[in-house]
């Protein structure tokens, strides 16, 4: 049995990732690619990690690690309302990987539902 946060960041991890998959594609435009597989996920109605790195760096309150921020849009257009879509940066990532803390409410609400409605993301890895 996963803790909540072990069994959420297996999820954030499995959620197809955009940016990444832009960049394989791509070597410029990767942000203009990042939206047009938005759209084309959006449409299908498949889960989505999309990212977007920011200018400023972040460092944990924690441990003092210094690293890039990122905020991530995670959505789900299968899940209830409140749950299809939501916000988190890197910072919260680090604390939950590497200081195994939850994550904030709304971003756990977000993977119950994603377990909800597509179980298969877990057992496909
Ligand atoms: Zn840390």
């Amino acid at each position: 049995m996963l803790s909540d946060g072990t069994r959420s960041l297996a999820l954030f991890d499995a959620l197809p990732d955009l940016l990444s998959l832009a960049r394989r594609r791509s070597v410029d435009d990767v942000y203009d690619l990042q939206e047009k597989l938005r759209r084309e996920y959006r449409s299908r109605g498949d889960a989505i990690k999309w990212s977007m790195p920011l200018r400023h760096f972040r460092q944990c309150e924690v441990c003092g690690a210094k690293g890039a921020e990122i905020k991530y849009e995670l959505e789900n257009s299968k899940a209830r309302e409140g749950a299809a879509a939501v916000q988190l940066y890197e910072s919260e990532v680090h604390r939950v990987r590497e200081h195994g803390e939850d994550f904030s409410s709304p971003v756990m609400h977000f993977f119950d539902e994603l377990v909800r409605t597509s179980a298969d993301l877990l057992r496909t890895r």
